[in-house]
């Protein structure tokens, strides 16, 4: 009688909780964390980390920026000189596996290639691949600067670029198991660029897009999504939201180009901006992301649930969630959490995912 019972409320018991998730997927269908993957010897608290925090909030996509922290094995030559083995991911895999986390590894195309005055590896390695060749870094970098250098570009239309970030993308989404692939593309500055013999007089906005087409449709090949930063498909005059969290040269026309099965990750640290409504309303599923400012981030959680039960049941699904942003890495996330120092700092930016459903 008593083990009945035992197997009876056992049965209850998980029913409640797939009741629960069903009705948290149904408010808020993605409840991300967007950070820097960790190095090496991050890994092991990170793991503890996303069961013991990130799995207990029902946090269940992470984006990792891997960039070159990753041992590649198509393109040694672009590793960093500290980075993560297979053997490391695999546990980050692992222990996502075990609670329904989706894994969106990042990798910055097209823009960030360089980082205030450090050229980063892929244009270090293949200099040819550089929008503005002529741009030298300098020795301080300070914004703003003469060049309007805030990050180098890679050339979309050199011959050669896609087949060695492509291998790149391919391997590291075979070792992470990963159906997602996120492209940064992001604050890009440089494009179109008068010097470029390629795309000089071409319009940016239609070299966006095409740069986001041919990423999608290498991504395709299998059965693989594509997700970018939103910013460059918003026009930063009339909305003022100016140059860096919209576009202020000409790419925002792109929204009309590209493909739209593409997911948006719209960011806006400020102020709860409500420019998913555009991107739903443009057909794109879209996340609105916050950063730093936990009372900015409530009002963006309360209006993408309300822009879900608000809207006809063909929109509803184009507003998919947040994703919480941190741009620092995995490691100086975890200290900000535990050491819980700073209003805006992990722990509170976490508190965003106690939704009441
Ligand atoms: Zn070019």
């Amino acid at each position: 009688m008593f083990r009945k019972f035992t197997v009876l409320a056992f049965l209850f018991l998980a029913a409640l909780c797939l009741h629960a998730q069903s009705s948290l997927n149904e408010l808020m269908p993605v409840r991300g964390l967007s950070v820097a993957a960790p190095g090496p010897k991050g890994v092991d608290q990170f793991v503890s980390f996303i069961e013991e925090e990130l799995a207990t909030r029902d946090i269940n996509v992470l984006i990792l920026r891997v960039d070159y922290n990753y041992q590649y094995k198509t393109h040694p030559e672009l590793r960093d000189s500290v980075a993560l083995s297979e053997q490391d991911v695999k546990k980050l895999v692992s222990v996502c596996s075990k609670h329904g986390i989706r894994i969106v590894p990042q990798i910055n195309l097209l823009g960030h290639q360089s980082w205030a005055g450090r050229t980063l590896n892929l244009l270090k390695e293949y200099p040819e691949f550089d929008e503005t060749p002529s741009v030298k870094m300098p020795e301080e970098y300070e914004w703003p600067n003469e060049d309007g250098l805030y990050c180098k570009s890679y050339c979309p239309q050199h011959p050669e670029v896609h087949d060695v970030v492509f291998a790149m993308v391919d391997e590291l989404l075979d070792v992470f198991e990963a159906t997602d692939f996120h492209a940064g593309l992001d604050e890009v500055f440089y494009i179109a660029e008068e010097e470029c013999p390629r795309c000089s007089g071409h319009d940016p906005a239609q070299l966006f897009a095409d740069e986001v087409w041919r990423i999608r449709n290498h991504l395709a090949e299998k059965d693989r999504k594509l997700w970018i930063w939103g910013d460059r498909l918003l026009d930063g005059k009339i909305t003022g939201m100016g140059m860096w969290e919209a576009s202020m040269n000409n790419t925002h026309r792109a929204i009309d180009m590209i493909p739209k099965d593409v997911f948006i990750c719209d960011w806006h640290y400020e102020r709860p901006d409500k420019s998913a409504v555009y991107f739903a309303m443009k057909g794109l599923k879209v996340a609105t992301c916050p950063w730093q400012k936990p009372d900015v981030a409530r009002i963006q959680v309360q209006d993408m649930i309300e822009f879900r039960s608000g809207s006809t049941p063909q929109m509803k699904e184009y507003f998919q969630g947040i994703i919480l942003t941190s741009w620092s890495s995995a490691e100086g996330f975890m200290r900000s959490y535990y050491n819980d120092s700073n209003e805006g700092g992990a722990k509170e930016m976490l508190s965003i995912f106690q939704l009441e459903n």
